[in-house]
């Protein structure tokens, strides 16, 4: 094993995080260096080349760093010494950069997010345990191919089904409905199932005017109106249930298609796919009829950058209705 090398990138996040006394909280204070330095027995599994790429708060992430993120991988992937790659990153938005290069990516090498749920200085600090694992995931021939992944806690998830479950446990990582894909023994890396039907986007530009809108009782089409005027390119709504939406939006809504703007439609509700089982006025059998286009099980965050990964190559309803569901 020692002849294989991983190389860690790391972004920042809680992972990377001190107290500080003088703001009462965690900071921005670990380099990278010093981050692999705290993981004990590190050295028996391969050799390790860190790359400080960012060392930011993961709420601080755009989809424009996820994009230059994703170009530094398929650059250091090239390398074919190179056997596989860990990035550290915040567990806020973890589930997003992960995604993001899951879709965009071309590599087939193992590429594994991860994160901590405690401080580099706080008691219990998963930080070094959750690297440990995660290096064992990327320098493993078994995770070849299997998309870009989340490791913490010792399980492995995939990209496009981990969410973050919990503010503050650090079992908070879970994949609804379908489960972990394997997890991190001490001995070695068990995988049990594989992702089918993986999708790559194929694009070199994002449309980063997209919006996520999440539907609440009683809400009427006012933010619609102002999204027209701001002559947004798509909006993700996260409606209630089978995809249902309450009816004063309906008109808004229409007035977005009329306005040439992309509408998708997912659900709040954590399992499951938007589907159009009923007809009643501001259900999802009417709003495909106009054209909004359905989700699948997809989360609103994951929804949104996929929209914006397409409409970085595509403009029309039908070419990016193909990619979803
Ligand atoms: N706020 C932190 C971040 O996402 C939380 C964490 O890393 O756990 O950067």
């Amino acid at each position: 094993m020692l002849d294989k090398n991983v190389v860690v990138i790391t972004t920042g996040g809680t992972i990377a995080m001190r107290y500080d006394d003088a703001t009462k909280g965690l900071v921005p204070a670990v380099n990278g260096r010093e981050l692999m330095d705290a993981v004990h027995g590190l050295k028996d599994i391969c050799t390790v080349e860190v790359i400080e790429f960012s060392n930011i708060p993961s709420p601080h992430m755009t989809p424009k760093v996820m994009k230059a993120l994703g170009d530094k991988v398929d650059e250091i992937a090239k390398d074919e010494n190179v056997a596989g790659i860990v990035i550290t990153h915040g567990t806020d938005t973890v589930e997003e950069s992960s995604y993001f290069l899951d879709l965009y990516i071309k590599t087939e090498k193992p590429v594994v997010f991860t994160a901590a749920m405690r401080g580099a200085s706080d008691l219990g600090s998963d930080g070094a345990k959750n690297i440990l694992s995660a290096v064992k995931v990327a320098s493993s021939e078994l995770a070849i191919s299997k998309g870009v992944m989340v490791v913490l806690n010792e399980s492995i998830h995939s990209a496009e089904d981990v969410t973050k479950t919990h503010t503050a446990n650090t079992d908070t990582f879970q994949s609804p409905y379908w489960g972990a894909i394997g997890y991190v023994d001490f001995d070695r890396v068990i995988f049990k199932r594989n992702i089918i039907n993986r999708l790559k986007i194929d694009t070199d530009k994002i449309e980063e005017n997209i919006y996520l809108i999440k539907c609440f009782t009683g809400m009427n089409s006012d933010i619609f109106d102002f999204l027209i005027d701001k002559k947004v390119a798509g909006v993700v709504i996260e409606g209630f249930g089978r995809g249902n939406l309450p009816p004063l939006i309906v008109d808004g809504i229409k007035r977005m298609i009329d306005a040439n703007i992309i509408v998708v439609l997912v659900s709040r509700v954590i399992e499951g796919r938007v589907l159009d089982v009923y007809s009643y006025f501001g259900a999802v059998k009417p709003m495909k009829e106009i054209g909004v286009i359905l989700g699948g099980e997809l989360t609103s965050q994951k929804a949104r950058l996929k929209l914006m990964l397409l409409m970085g190559r595509y403009r029309t309803k039908n070419e990016i209705e193909k990619y979803f569901d």
